[in-house]
């Protein structure tokens, strides 16, 4: 997927929305399959309003998630799981430049996949920090 191509497609309001799923990609550490974007609660109902739809996959309504998905590209009103809550607002103001999209912090997403804890987040976790290693700020 190119994620750029497909976020300017989505064209969202830059600082109500912060690009989670594809902040490894924009960082050049892999290759995303998706793309998980954040938005505030005010964007989510805007975006509601406007003809997106709540997917109801069984995962969705099993775990009561609220997140819109088009065409790969998953819209989340909150990003948490298990310790980790992320605030949004933090999330969007602290976030990456790339390209003149924002991405999480790093940091922040290795929090995030912490609390993940499947074998998968703890490879991309030591990737992640490899790459924070290499390239301090
Ligand atoms: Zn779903």
């Amino acid at each position: 997927m190119n994620i750029y191509k497909k976020l300017k497609e989505l064209d969202l309001p830059i600082g109500q929305y912060v690009v989670v799923g594809g902040a490894m990609e924009a960082h050049g550490i892999r290759k995303s399959n998706d793309l998980d974007i954040l938005v505030t609660p005010k964007l989510y109902q805007q975006l509601l309003d406007s003809g997106y739809e709540q997917c109801r996959c069984e995962e969705c309504l099993r775990t009561s998630r609220l997140m819109l998905n088009k065409d790969n590209v998953d819209i989340l009103p909150n990003f948490m799981f298990g310790n980790y809550i992320g605030d949004t607002r933090y999330l969007i103001e602290s976030a990456d430049l790339i390209k003149g999209f924002p991405f999480i912090k790093l940091e922040e997403f290795i929090k995030f996949k912490r609390e993940l804890g499947r074998e998968k987040d703890f490879e991309d976790i030591k990737l992640m920090q490899h790459y924070l290693k290499n390239n301090p700020n």
